[in-house]
């Protein structure tokens, strides 16, 4: 990170080349006043001796007018063109004091002070680090190369109004920045104005990744709902067009569109749990449950199920009670999610094992978990992380065949958040799945 040092600033304020044009320079110090009015003097002395000794002036008067020249010169007269105004120039630049330094150094976002041709006067650190090129009495341009930066800095000067522009920084990795530039009006000493220009710069890019978010999960919502849309309009023509009057086939037909209906309501159903589950993310729940009849009526509920895919469900819940602070609907949901996926993907293994332990969390305190282990063929090991994310599927024709809708350890992982537990997912390909939920206990004893 470059942090400049006070002598670069100090040397920058006073280097009379590198000055921002239109601010005023330092008056110079006496000494040099007298050095660059010595010839003056001289003049001014030499001619009133001789109107003395030729001219007939009195000594006194001579005196009195070399007073007077004496103290014309000194007076720094110095009259320069600032903005097409002349101004008198007695005072120092009021932005590059170590008041507005400090203020620039102090911003929290990247910010860069320039002087109204773009010169750099002040950066802070932040800036410093965001784009490493600028340098300090330097054009900002000439590190600031995006044309819409360039091209909004150029409006801001000349219109002296405030520009806003995003462009796309690409270095070390894309990060969506957004640049407000706001001219800010300076009193000069003898009561002009002049204007220097503060960079202020965003990074949009979390923001931009929500909203990409977003219109992903928008896109993948209505894909997702038109596919059993299209065969329910699809089966209806043709049940009012060519299969009128065939009875098997109408059997048949009302049947897919009974399940595609059935596969919209669970969407329907999951998306809206899941907007549920988000919204309360932040409120931990309150109630003292027992995780132990809430696992083992999902196990009963979920039997039909295995009996229909030759699954036996072998369970090895804790004989003693297991509280923890939580939401009893949100908590079959996240074992109903879990336990029908090993049934339905891990099917081949003819097993399900659900058990429940307490064990170590990685932070070292208590932890109950229950896990939902499988036989079936797993899970290849590159899409473990990306398993939780919206409509994310290993094989999404198996998805929709099994009923899937892509949203269930999504809505898992929700949930567990939700209760400031953990979801931890293992498989070996080949040697099935096993995914564990793991909840901190409840501090206080179970409610009646
Ligand atoms: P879905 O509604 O498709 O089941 P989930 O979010 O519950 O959505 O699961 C995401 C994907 O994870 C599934 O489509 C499936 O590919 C994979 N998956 C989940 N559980 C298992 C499991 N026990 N064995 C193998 N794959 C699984």
């Amino acid at each position: 990170m470059a942090i400049l040092a006070p002598d670069n600033i100090q040397a920058a304020a006073e280097g009379n080349a590198s000055r921002a044009p239109g601010f005023a320079a330092r008056p110079a110090s006496w000494p040099d006043r007298l050095r660059r009015s010595a010839l003056v003097l001289l003049v001014a002395g030499l001619a009133l001796i001789a109107l003395v000794v030729f001219g007939g002036l009195q000594p006194l008067g001579a005196i009195a007018a070399f007073v007077c020249i004496t103290g014309a010169a000194l007076v720094p007269w110095q009259v320069h063109d600032s903005d097409g105004s002349r101004e008198t120039d007695l005072g120092a630049n009021p932005v590059e004091t170590a008041v507005a330094r400090a203020i620039v150094a102090g911003m929290p976002d990247p910010n860069v002070l320039l002087d109204r041709a773009g010169r750099v006067i002040h950066l802070n650190a932040a800036a410093a680090q965001l784009v490493p090129a600028l340098r300090r009495n330097e054009l900002a341009q000439f590190a600031l190369r995006a044309p819409e930066i360039v091209t909004a800095l150029r409006e801001a000067i000349a219109t002296r109004e405030a520009r806003r522009t995003t462009y796309l920084n690409p270095v070390p990795v894309d990060r969506w920045m957004e640049l407000i530039i706001t001219p800010i009006p300076v009193p000069t000493a003898f009561g002009g104005v002049d204007y220097c220009m503060l960079l202020t710069f965003h990074d949009q890019t979390p923001l931009r990744r929500v909203e990409e978010m977003r219109a992903d999960f928008v896109a993948n919502a209505s894909h997702e709902l038109r596919t059993p849309l299209a065969a329910l309009s699809g089966f209806i023509d043709t049940l009012q067009g060519p299969a009128r009057e065939d009875a098997r086939a109408r059997e048949r037909f009302l049947g897919i569109m009974h399940a595609q209906a059935a596969r919209m309501a669970r969407l329907i159903d999951d998306l809206l749990s899941l907007s549920r589950v988000e919204l309360s993310a932040h409120v931990r729940p309150e109630t003292i449950v027992d995780l132990v009849p809430i696992v083992r009526e999902v196990v009963d509920g979920l039997e039909p199920l295995a009996a229909e895919r030759q699954v036996e469900i072998e369970v090895a819940l804790s004989e003693t009670s297991v509280a923890i602070c939580g939401d009893r609907e949100e908590l079959l949901r996240l074992f109903e999610n879990l336990i029908e996926n090993a049934l339905k993907y891990g099917a081949s293994g003819g097993k399900v094992r659900v058990s429940s332990m307490l064990d170590v969390s990685p932070e070292g305190g208590p932890e109950f978990r229950v896990v939902v282990r499988d036989f079936g063929p797993g899970i290849a090991p590159e899409h473990l992380p990306r398993l939780t994310e919206r409509f994310y599927r290993v094989d999404v024709g198996d998805s929709r065949a099994q009923g899937g809708t892509g949203l269930g350890l999504s809505l898992v992982k929700h949930i567990l958040n939700r209760h400031r537990g953990r979801l931890l997912i293992e498989s070996v390909p080949g040697h099935g799945a096993s995914f564990t939920a793991g909840f901190p206990p409840a501090q206080a004893a179970p409610e009646a």
